[in-house]
Order: C-alpha cells, then sequence, then structure tokens
C-alpha cells in the first residue's frame, strides 16, 4: 500500500462512489482519506460507507481516515410561492422571519440571529454569491434591501451575510445528531462548517470527548481574523474555498491559501486544500490546464492534502479524477523545486525534545540519505513534529493506537502502520526495520532513522534517536 508521494488525497463520497467497489477503485488509485459530507445523504447512507471502508481497510491490511463533514449553521432563504424568480437591479426587497412564500415584494428568511445582527449597509449574498443585496434598513424582524446584482432565485437557496459575526451557535440540531451518529461508527475526523471562533471548534472537541480529531473549516471572514487562534485549537485545517470565495472577493483567496498554509505548517498542523480543484472533472474525463496548475500550486505551497469534492461524490469521472490528482502531486514532488521550497520555509524546531529529535532525524536523514524515517508514537504528536520537518524521506508511524493509526494517514509524508509499542532496544531496532521492509520502505543495506522514547511505552517521551541498517 505504498504511495509514491508525500502529499495526501481526500476524496468526496457521494452517489458516484459510495459502492463498495467504487471505494476500493478510488483507494487503490490513490485516495488516503474519505470524506462524509453531511449536508447529503442519510445516515443509512453514510454507515454502508463506513462498513465498506473498514472491509478495505481490512482487505488492504493498512488504515484508511474517515472525515465527517458537519454542515454547521449554513444559512438559507425560505421557498417561494411562484417557484424560480428573477431579481432585477436597483429592486427593493424585504427580508422578514414570516414562514409564507416569498413574493416579489417580501422573502422569508427563517433565521433570527441574522436580524439580531445585521446593519444597513452590510451585504446579503444569495446562491453562492450570484445574487447580492444591499441591507438599507435593519429592524427587529425585518430587513429593507435593495438588489445590487441581479440574477434568479429559487427555494432554499444559501445565504452568505460575509460584513457580519453572527450569534449562530455553530453547532445546529442537526450537526448535534449527526455528530453523535458519526461518533457512534467510528469515524476519525469530525469538521466543522463555517468556524468563526476559536470557542467554535472548542464547543465541538467538548462533544467530541477525544473520540475523534477534529478539523476547522475556514470559510468565513470572522475566522480569518481569529486564525492563529483557530489554528491552535484544533487537529487541523481545511482551506474552504468555496464558501471563503463567497464570502470574500475570490482574488482574496490565494493569498489567503498561502497565508492559512503557512500559518499550520509552522505549529504543525495538517491542512487541506478543498473545493473545485479539477472541478471540470465533474462532466470531462481530462482537467483544464489551470485545474492542474491550481493542485500543483496547491502542493508547491506546501499543503498535507488536496480534496476532491463533486468530482468524486456526484461526477461522471470520480475515478479518473483520483488518478490525475495522484499524477500532479507526484509530478510537483518530483520537481526540486518542490524540495527547495519546503527547505526553506522549514521553521525552526521550537524547545522540546520532541522537536529536537525531530530536526536530528530530518538531517540524519539527508546527510545518510536514509530510505525512512520511522517513529514509535502513541498519540500521533511525534509523527506530525517529523511531518512538519518535511524531510525528503518517508515517515513512518508505527503506533498501538488505530485510532492514531488511521487519524495520521491525513498527514503529509506519512505512512501509518497499526504495531505494539517497543518492548525494548532491541525490538524497537527489529521491529522498525522489519516493518520498513514488508511496507516496502527500505531494502537491504539502506538505513533507517529511527526516534522512540524511553520508558518504552510512556507516552510523549520521544527522546532517541538511532540509525539502523535493514
Ligand atoms: P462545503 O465546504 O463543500 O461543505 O461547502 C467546502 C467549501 O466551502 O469550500
Ligand atoms: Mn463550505
Amino acid at each position: 500500500m505504498r504511495r509514491q508521494r508525500g502529499t495526501k488525497i481526500v476524496a468526496t463520497v457521494g452517489p458516484a462512489s459510495a459502492g463498495r467497489a467504487q471505494l476500493r477503485a478510488l483507494f487503490e488509485a490513490g485516495a488516503d482519506v474519505f470524506r462524509l459530507n453531511f449536508s447529503h445523504g442519510s445516515h443509512d447512507d453514510h454507515r454502508k460507507v463506513v462498513t465498506h471502508l473498514r472491509a478495505l481497510e481490512t482487505e488492504f491490511e493498512h488504515p484508511v481516515a474517515i472525515l465527517v463533514d458537519l454542515q454547521g449553521p449554513k444559512l438559507r432563504l425560505g421557498t417561494l410561492a411562484k417557484g424560480p424568480m428573477t431579481l432585477k437591479r436597483g429592486q427593493k426587497l424585504t427580508f422578514d422571519l414570516d414562514p409564507a412564500p416569498g413574493t416579489a415584494k417580501r422573502l422569508p428568511l427563517p433565521h433570527r440571529e441574522i436580524f439580531a445582527a445585521a446593519q444597513a449597509g452590510s451585504l446579503l449574498l444569495i446562491d453562492d454569491g450570484k445574487v447580492r443585496v444591499r441591507i438599507v434598513a435593519a429592524r427587529e424582524d425585518s430587513l429593507d434591501t435593495e438588489v445590487e446584482v441581479a440574477g434568479t432565485i429559487s427555494d432554499r437557496k444559501g445565504v452568505n451575510l460575509p460584513d457580519l459575526v453572527l450569534p449562530l451557535s455553530p453547532l445546529t440540531p442537526k450537526d448535534r445528531k449527526d455528530l453523535d451518529f458519526a461518533l457512534s461508527l467510528g469515524i476519525d475526523w469530525v469538521a466543522l462548517s463555517f468556524v468563526q471562533r476559536a470557542g467554535d471548534i472548542a464547543e465541538l472537541r467538548k462533544l467530541v470527548a477525544g473520540r475523534a480529531a477534529v478539523m476547522a473549516k475556514l470559510e468565513k471572514p470572522a475566522a480569518i481574523e481569529h486564525l492563529d487562534e483557530i489554528i491552535h485549537q484544533s487537529d487541523g485545517i481545511m482551506v474552504a474555498r468555496g464558501d471563503l470565495g463567497v464570502e470574500l472577493p475570490p482574488e482574496a483567496v490565494p493569498p489567503l491559501q498561502k497565508r492559512i498554509l503557512a500559518a499550520c505548517r509552522a505549529i504543525g498542523r495538517p491542512a487541506i486544500v478543498a473545493t473545485q480543484m479539477l472541478d471540470s472533472m465533474v462532466h470531462s474525463p481530462t482537467p483544464t490546464r489551470a485545474e492542474a496548475s491550481d493542485v500543483a500550486t496547491a502542493v508547491y505551497d506546501g499543503t498535507d492534502a488536496v480534496m476532491l469534492s463533486a468530482e468524486s461524490a456526484s461526477g461522471d469521472y470520480p475515478l479518473e479524477a483520483v488518478q490525475i490528482m495522484d499524477r500532479i502531486l507526484r509530478s510537483v514532488e518530483r520537481d526540486p523545486l518542490y524540495r527547495r521550497l519546503m527547505d526553506a520555509s522549514r521553521r525552526e524546531p521550537e524547545a522540546t525534545t520532541a522537536d529536537a529529535i525531530s530536526a536530528a532525524a530530518r538531517q540524519c536523514a539527508h546527510t545518510l540519505s536514509a530510505a525512512a524515517i520511522v517513529t514509535y508514537t502513541t498519540s500521533g504528536s511525534t509523527t506530525l513534529r517529523a511531518a512538519r520537518e518535511r524531510p525528503d524521506v518517508p515517515i513512518l508511524c508505527l503506533t498501538p493506537s488505530l485510532e492514531t493509526s488511521r487519524r495520521m494517514t491525513l498527514a503529509w509524508g506519512v505512512h501509518p502502520v497499526r504495531t505494539e509499542d517497543a518492548h525494548n532496544f532491541a525490538d524497537m531496532v527489529q521491529r522498525a526495520v522489519r516493518l520498513a521492509r514488508r511496507e516496502g520502505f527500505a531494502a537491504e543495506g539502506q538505513r533507517i532513522v529511527v526516534t522512540a522514547g524511553v520508558p518504552f511505552g510512556t507516552p510523549g517521551a520521544t527522546n532517541i534517536l538511532r540509525i539502523a541498517y535493514v
């Protein structure tokens, strides 16, 4: 199951990919992490996918991470009286809480929180920002607006209010139910949409209670204002460019992508670049050159993973999308410029034993042209410190924890293997050598760099580095 690259692929599962054979094909082609989007599909659908993915793990003897994406407080219009309706520029329109179907004069907007926070002058965007209206007067239960960018709207279209921090609970009642259900299936990562503050992630973390790793989806301007704090609170980050590019102008997205990835790298949090990466492949077997370049750019920017959305969930060519993504990642990673960029953007180790060992492991592996770095870990934190170094060799993550082995499939360069803790020094070396060989990472005569902690079996104590011959 060895992948020939460090950057990982996240594939969203949907009608085009939810069958056992389809999931297997995507996994074999290179999907490392599977995303279940709880904005769509029934609990029954998701349960079946989890069953298939766990069967794949057993068949391939390799962990698979399942990422559950909670819908979060997504705002929507109510319904319209006469179906789709075209709004004209300059048209006056009132939004209110009345659930009665909307007309050319007033529209239902069933979210009390919007009225509590709305201010004259703020923008209200409908349907991924295709229609823009400006609030001219805000009252307790209604908003007078004027249409600035015309377009057609229809029932339950999404609404964004980029200028406002809304007093929304980050987890809706639906999210809480979905979360309970997802955790009962034993999933590995939970991502929360429309995070606005670090407290949103703290609230999720409390509910998850260690049963999964938590991820913040960055898609609100408010989240960007609290970027460092949110990254600190999260186990992983998604650059959710779809909604981010609605809430902010499209030209703001590329610099933000770079800034977020740099901030994640600095503290060693895995990051995913998401949305529209190979969008034209929803209906075409080949990507545009611009899309190939976008995927490559995310890799040059130092991301841990790139994501497929509709391409793998509902598109006509899910397998081709994974295949081409895999080829683009490998092509970038072969480029000497990529290596130079990863080295140039390397951050100083923090003043901890684990970081001192991780930095030394990277240097030893490079100096000796070693075949791999092998890390012993319980929680995965040592492995992530090694990944933060972006060494020029793969990183094996040996862990007794099934959960850790699954979560770590998302991290750059990491190949997780579940195994017992080392029992003693000789066992530590022999086991690392044996597994590096078995998994296809080292051949006879090559060297590996092993990191571990003594006393053995004590979490959080990485303090030795050993260079071993295979
Ligand atoms: P979504 O999130 O697909 O759940 O909207 C990703 C994004 O907004 O980019
Ligand atoms: Mn989104």
